[in-house]
């Protein structure tokens, strides 16, 4: 990609109510757009973070047996109804009606819904396990938006539902879900710690949360020092002591930036979604959801990935692979040589995104680039190339090297 037609205007200063460091870096470096209160657009460089994140967790899924559906993301109030939840959930829906008036929620969640197409569909055990889940937007009618993308009233979610005969079998698939997550939080480079937490109103007997841990993160975690325990100040009010070591839990802050549901028969049961068991007794189908924001989980890795300068974006999430800068493009060397650089690196099937503006100062270019958080830069200048070379600096480090022109596609990215 071309800087010179990149959709993208880079500020000086943040938005003044931005306080976290994710607000404000996706801001300046221009990813987002605040179009109102909670309510953002992802734009071109955003909107590609978002996509690998997307693919990541898509790969992840389909690993694990989950097929991929998409849901409306009106509900109608009947299948609210049912649940009671059109009047309890937390935070309230949002609400609206057709010219007809007949009425629907915006949905924050979809479980009214999947234990419908559930139980239109399956009979008996042999119909189950099976998992579904989608990647879609979803509403949340927030007391307070703030935060930038750590907290929303519109964003896409990755929504996981399973259905099984069995309690083993969906604690079971539990676990197996727990490690699929593990698998997608160290692809962006994150380490949560998975935390016992408390079920709120989507229910259920047993709920786990993935808390990366950050200065900023408005949720409270208890962590055992000396065993593995770890649980949210939510759900643990007023221990001070491990219950399982009986040694001091240290508290921190930290995002919530998954969670996982054991659900049991809540939906399934005031429903009526239900199978033949294997003795021929109707029984309730045993569920669990899992979810996964992606817009927070994007903001999540720059609240650990950033500096003084900008964001340091994990090589499988950034937006590029890597940031060809030339310095003087107008001399028609430098300009030749990059213009190479940059097709060759698009033959491989690198993501270069080119700075080829000419009236931008070396300086803008790199404090630009800085903000941006590309992962590694290639800078092209009359000084590189009297050694025949481009030099080439990791973001986040400050060592450089210098590498022939003639080898820059052997440099391992
Ligand atoms: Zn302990």
């Amino acid at each position: 990609m071309r800087q010179s037609q990149l959709f993208t205007k880079i500020k000086k200063e943040a938005p003044k109510e931005a306080e976290s460091i994710s607000h404000k870096y996706l801001a300046r470096a221009d990813f987002i757009d605040k179009l109102a209160s909670g309510i953002y657009s992802l734009l071109p460089l955003g909107f590609r973070v978002h996509k690998k994140i997307e693919n990541i967790i898509r790969e992840e899924m389909t690993a694990l047996g989950g097929q991929e559906i998409f849901l409306s993301v009106l509900i109608p109030k009947n299948l609210w109804v049912e649940t009671d939840r059109w009047r309890t959930i937390e935070p309230p829906l949002f609400k609206t009606k057709d010219r007809h008036g007949a009425e629907f929620g915006l949905g924050p969640t979809h479980e009214e819904v999947v234990t419908d197409l559930a139980r239109q569909r399956i009979k008996s055990y042999k119909d189950l396990p099976f998992s579904l889940f989608q990647i879609q937007n979803k509403f949340r009618n927030e007391m307070r938006a703030t935060g930038g993308l750590l907290r929303v009233k519109e964003f896409v979610m990755k929504d996981l539902y399973s259905f099984h005969s069995s309690r083993d079998d969906a604690a079971e698939f539990y676990q197996k879900v727990k490690n699929a997550y593990f698998r997608i939080f160290n692809r962006c480079g994150l380490k949560p710690v998975y935390v016992e937490a408390d079920p709120g109103t989507i229910g259920g007997e047993l709920s786990h949360e993935f808390m990366v841990l950050s200065e900023t993160g408005e949720d409270k975690v208890l962590i055992c020092q000396k065993c593995n325990f770890a649980g949210n100040v939510e759900k643990f009010k007023g221990i001070n002591i491990c219950p399982r070591c009986k040694v001091p839990l240290r508290k921190f802050s930290s995002i919530e930036s998954a969670h996982a549901f054991y659900l049991g028969t809540k939906y399934s049961k005031v429903m009526q979604a239900n199978f033949v068991d294997k003795n021929g007794k109707s029984q309730p189908i045993i569920m669990g959801c899992y979810g996964i924001g992606l817009g927070r989980l994007m903001a999540t890795i720059v609240e650990v990935y950033h500096d003084e300068r900008g964001i340091i974006w994990p090589k499988e999430v950034a937006p590029f692979q890597i940031h060809l800068i030339p310095i003087e493009i107008s001399n028609s060397r430098i300009k030749k040589v990059s213009e190479k650089i940059y097709r060759d690196l698009q033959k491989t099937g690198i993501e270069v995104l080119y700075d080829d503006r000419e009236d931008v100062s070396a300086g803008e270019k790199f404090a630009e680039a800085d903000l941006i958080g590309i992962p590694l830069r290639i800078v092209v200048s009359e000084r590189t190339l009297k050694k025949d070379c481009a030099e080439i600096k990791k973001r986040g480090e400050k060592r450089v090297r210098f590498v022939k022109i003639s080898q820059i596609l052997n440099v391992k990215f």
